[in-house]
């Protein structure tokens, strides 16, 4: 499993300097700004294309124990593809990418889906794979659907999020980011001793957050359409009712950032939740600053690093109480 470490330099360690941009279907790259020479940026173009492609190349084959997907499972995908281009749509997102095509959404029983990440906790439903660009959901016969749907939803919503690459001079991954989740990697790292000669160093900005808006969006859209999807998906009420929807502790979280912020803006809580939705989808990640504004220097950072360590978790609930006690 890679290491995890708290990054010292909050947010801006990939927006250090100019870079070279490039969009290539809906995803953005970038490369180290330089004054290229003619050759050096045709080299560069090559670079960029080839990353893109390796991503392409990657999670079109089936995984261990993949299944079958039935026929209400691609009118699941059909109907979540159109209530969440809807959504982006009333959110103002002009460039949202294409759907996900089918092949690149598996279903897999849950000793192929381990096998296929053995990384992953047990407790995993699914993930969505930003360097093959394909989502695995872990199945087991006798699942509950409702269960299913909200997963399926939940990595759905994942691979809608802006996307961003940043490659160094020789192209390869610096970090990327996935909505507001940024990942850096540091292959060739310092290692300590005893550690494995492969190991990356890997650190994460915003992953709990980033869960925390995915995940509540899944469950805006499973409510606001529930009745639709119980019928085009045959899923009965006494199904839906049998899977009450797991929330991550970071909703909640996430809940009393958008009460506190929309309480200081004298907004309605609904024009903060439109924002983190927004900025999720497209990248733009510039009202975060509301987060500081709102609650004092050190917030955002302590938000940033919520699911990065049980400590992190921990600093956030008290960082919470601590306001509420004295605002
Ligand atoms: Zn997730």
């Amino acid at each position: 499993m890679p290491k995890t470490f708290v990054s010292g330099a909050l947010l801006n360690f990939n927006y250090m300097g100019e870079r070279n941009y490039y969009k290539i279907d809906g995803r953005v790259l970038s490369t180290p700004s330089q004054d290229l020479s003619s050759e050096e940026k045709i080299a560069e173009e090559k670079n960029v294309k080839a990353f893109m492609e390796k991503i392409f190349n990657n999670g079109r084959d089936s995984v261990f124990g993949e299944l079958i997907k039935k026929d209400e499972e691609r009118i699941m995908i059909k109907d979540f593809d159109k209530y969440i281009r809807a959504e982006a749509i009333s959110l103002g997102v002009e460039d949202l990418r294409q759907p996900l095509p089918g092949r690149r959404i598996h279903f897999a029983l849950p000793g192929g889906y381990h096998k296929q990440f053995p990384h992953l906790r047990q407790t995993a439903g699914g993930n969505y794979e930003p360097f093959s660009d394909a989502i695995y959901i872990k199945k087991d016969k006798d699942m509950n659907r409702w269960k299913i749907a909200h997963i399926a939803l939940h990595e759905m919503i994942h691979a809608y999020s802006a996307i961003r690459y940043d490659l160094d001079a020789a192209g390869e991954l610096n970090s990327a980011k996935l909505g507001y989740n940024t990942t850096g990697i540091k292959s060739g790292a310092e290692k300590s001793s005893g550690e494995p000669e492969t190991e990356l160093e890997v650190s994460q900005l915003f992953l709990g957050f980033n869960e925390a808006i995915t995940d509540l969006m899944a469950q805006e859209i499973l409510d606001k359409h529930q009745a639709d999807l119980s019928q085009n998906l045959n899923i009965s009420a006494e199904e839906i009712k049998a899977s009450p929807l797991k929330r991550y502790g970071y909703c909640a979280a996430v809940e009393w950032l958008i009460a506190k912020i929309a309480e200081k803006n004298n907004e309605d809580k609904s024009v903060v939740w439109n924002k983190f939705k927004l900025g999720m989808l497209t990248g733009q990640i510039m009202h975060l600053r509301e987060i500081e504004k709102t609650l004092g220097a050190g917030a955002l950072r302590l938000f940033a690093n919520m699911g990065n360590s049980k400590e992190a978790n921990l600093a956030v609930g008290a960082f919470m109480s601590n306001y509420d006690i004295n605002n």
